[in-house]
């Protein structure tokens, strides 16, 4: 099976030549935080299978909701007709999204919602007759995805050097690094002077611009950089100030990732467009989400004889399947309690992640919700040692990837308190066998990293 897979499959972020000689696990099934392998082994899945997997695997009322639908209908076209579950998915994220966001256009994966709403907030202005708004504001290290749109989006020259040429890159404001924070902040008084940046940027450049579009409180492939909620309060009221549309990206924090339904909910702010991916349908089927307020979506509508039609869509847009799991997700997240149940699990996965944090030598430990990361300093390691320890922790038996020099938990949200435990636990075991034995190692490398 291994070389088969050598031989035909071609992995997603993955160097080809290390993987070939790595002891890739190949996955047979799972079961909650469990995954496990042909042989039966089973591995704890630190990433919530890239960021998704929020409820488990196997959720027995998801899988009964794919049952059920599969028996009825699988697949409808829904340009110029519907189905009962894509109505109900919109009419269900309508419910719980932020105020106003009462219309959902569906996709497959997180980068075509992306791609959505960039295309929604260009030709917004345009439904209003402003010509000359074809630029974004962006972060810097932000990432929205690697379709060519969201690349200019988000770009990170490591993933995306190759096809620098082939787009229109973003203004970048400076990553609000609270780690490497250069006005040297601390959380308690920090009166996020690094928004000065973004301030300066939409002064200068808010009259060619459609947008700004952010990943809201975690800039997560950057390495799950934290921010702090003022930021975001700031930047929405800086946005209505210089009428540019606000594109919050919550493909990866949405659905109760950071301790809330959604890290807007955390700012009390309204984005104008929002992204949702991943966790949707609880990671069971590939399915994304653009949220636009219904005054965006009005001005799509017909002016006289000027048509303003949204011509955009993906051929399994609202998949029936994928909207009977998402329904499905959504009702399970409330009914079950995920958000309000976090609590025990946050503390729990912060004290573990502070053990492993105190033997890389106290390096900075940031958590919010059940996201918990720690930069390895180049003296203890750096990108190295976070690529040791994955491979380390994975023959121990917990899936997880680094970013960068960063190492990271993103267990799913229902992860008990004792899994949480054997998840740290393994990570500790991790670190301590990766200690380095002369200093500073961080100048060999040997690995490549890998990422996201
Ligand atoms: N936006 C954010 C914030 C993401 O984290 C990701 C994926 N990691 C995407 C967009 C792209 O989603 P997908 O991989 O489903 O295309």
């Amino acid at each position: 099976m291994r070389a088969r897979d050598i031989r035909y499959l071609w992995h997603p972020y993955t160097e080809i030549t290390s993987f070939e000689k790595s002891a890739f696990p190949i996955i047979q099934r799972a079961k909650g935080c469990s995954l496990y392998d042909m042989d039966g082994r089973e591995f704890l899945d630190g990433t919530s299978s890239w960021w998704c997997v929020n409820l488990g695997h196997s959720h027995p009322r998801l899988l009964r909701a794919l049952r059920r639908q599969a028996e009825r209908l699988q697949h409808v076209l829904l340009g110029g007709a519907s189905h009962t579950a894509a109505i109900g998915l919109a009419q269900r994220l309508a419910r719980i999204a932020p105020g106003g966001l009462g219309h959902a256009m569906f996709a497959s994966d997180g980068s075509c919602a992306v791609e959505a709403a960039i295309k929604i907030a260009l030709q917004y202005w345009l439904n209003l007759g402003q010509r000359g708004r074809t630029h974004l504001i962006a972060l810097a290290d932000g990432y929205h995805g690697d379709s060519l749109g969201a690349v200019g989006a988000g770009f990170i020259r490591q993933f995306h050097g190759p096809f620098a040429g082939a787009i229109r890159q973003a203004f970048t404001a400076a990553s609000p690094h609270c780690n490497q924070c250069p006005h040297h902040c601390v959380p308690q008084t920090c009166d996020v002077p690094c928004f000065e940046s973004m301030r300066k940027l939409v002064r200068r450049h808010s009259g060619k611009c459609a947008a700004v579009i952010v990943e809201p409180l975690c800039q997560a492939a950057a390495g799950m950089r934290i921010y702090p909620t003022e930021y975001l309060r700031r930047l929405r009221k800086l946005c209505d100030e210089h009428r540019l549309l606000l594109i919050c990206d919550e493909i990866a924090v949405g659905f109760g990732r950071t301790g809330a339904m959604f890290a807007c909910d955390h700012a009390d702010i309204v984005p104008d467009i929002m992204t949702l991916g991943k966790g949707l349908t609880g990671g069971m089927l590939p399915m994304s989400a653009t949220l636009v307020s219904d005054a965006i979506y009005d001005t799509f509508r017909r002016d006289g004889d000027r048509l303003r039609t949204f011509f955009h869509g993906h051929t399994f847009c609202g998949n029936p399947l994928a909207s009977a799991v998402a329904n499905a997700a959504i009702d399970a997240y409330q009914d079950q309690k995920v958000i309000q149940n976090l609590k025990v699990p946050m503390a729990r996965l912060h004290e573990g992640m502070q053990r492993v944090a105190e033997a890389l030598d106290n390096a900075p430990l940031r958590t919010l919700g059940m996201i918990a990361a720690i930069e390895i300093p180049a003296p203890s390691g750096g990108a190295d040692r976070a690529s040791q320890m994955a491979q380390r922790a994975r023959s121990l038996g917990l899936l997880v990837r680094p970013l960068g020099n960063s190492i990271y938990l993103w267990p799913p949200l229902t992860a008990s308190p004792r899994t949480l435990n054997r998840m740290t636990a393994i990570y500790l075991e991790a670190a301590l066998q990766t200690r380095p034995r002369t200093k500073p190692p961080g100048s060999t490398r040997t690995i490549p990293p890998v990422t996201k």
